[in-house]
């Protein structure tokens, strides 16, 4: 990839204001319904929330990898198992945001505790889905999480990557994954960004990000994502 920051981006800074001011109105207007229709639980149907109380007592806490290239590390929260597959489908495939927000509190932990006392030059940020997987779904899942950790952890969030055109992570082999995977900055980067996703297998996507991202100019780059595969084949 060229590894340059196209300049006429910039003329697309308010695109992202908006783009943020319609996320935050469709959270706003979804709040609204939540106190007259309980969420019930992704995994078990009992209501009080999705994951219920119960169910967060069944999660299994992931671990750091600290091997993908591009990375420094690579932080999940639980383990992607057959515990958090529930409520990651929900999130990805039905929209289920209330998944997000009942997760961002522990990110947001997550998130203090990783980057310490680096906090004077970061910014958050996600790897995008592909632009028809969100076309087709009305939201981007990375998105929902990144803004609502950040909402959480009181930082701003900005969107630095575009995914590269026609590539589909679903239902193709691992080898193909790694191929078809690319992202290209929008803005210049600095300091260490955050890159958030739902779910790290393979370790391609945000691996393919970081490239993006430190070509961009950011020097350290930390991936954290919601669940994480317990045991990460090599390559
Ligand atoms: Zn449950």
């Amino acid at each position: 990839m060229s590894g340059r920051v196209r300049g006429a981006h910039h003329a697309e800074e308010p695109d992202l204001y908006v783009a943020s001011m319609l996320y935050w109105l469709r959270v706003y207007v979804e709040s609204l319904f939540v106190p007259w229709f309980p969420v019930a639980c992704a995994r078990c149907g009992a209501e009080g929330g999705s994951p219920c109380p119960s169910c967060r007592q069944d999660f299994t806490p992931a671990h750091v990898l600290d091997d993908i290239d591009n990375l420094d590390a690579v932080i999940g929260l639980v383990v992607y198992d057959e515990v958090s597959r529930p409520f990651i489908a929900d999130l990805k495939y039905r929209g289920r945001w209330a998944t997000a927000r009942t997760f961002a509190p522990a990110l947001a932990v997550l998130l203090e505790e990783c980057i310490g006392h680096e906090g004077r030059c970061l910014t958050l940020t996600w790897a995008p889905t592909t632009p028809e997987r969100a076309r087709q779904r009305g939201f981007d899942q990375a998105e929902v999480i990144a803004r609502e950790v950040g909402r959480q952890a009181g930082r701003p969030v900005r969107k630095l990557l575009e995914r590269g055109p026609g590539d589909q992570q679903t239902g193709r082999s691992r080898l193909e994954r790694a191929r078809g995977v690319s992202f290209h900055p929008l803005f210049e980067a600095a300091g260490t960004v955050i890159v958030f996703d739902d779910v790290v297998t393979t370790g391609a996507t945000l691996s393919a990000a970081a490239h993006a991202l430190r070509s961009a100019g950011a020097e350290a780059v930390v991936g954290i994502t919601l669940a994480a595969t317990p045991e990460r084949p090599n390559g």
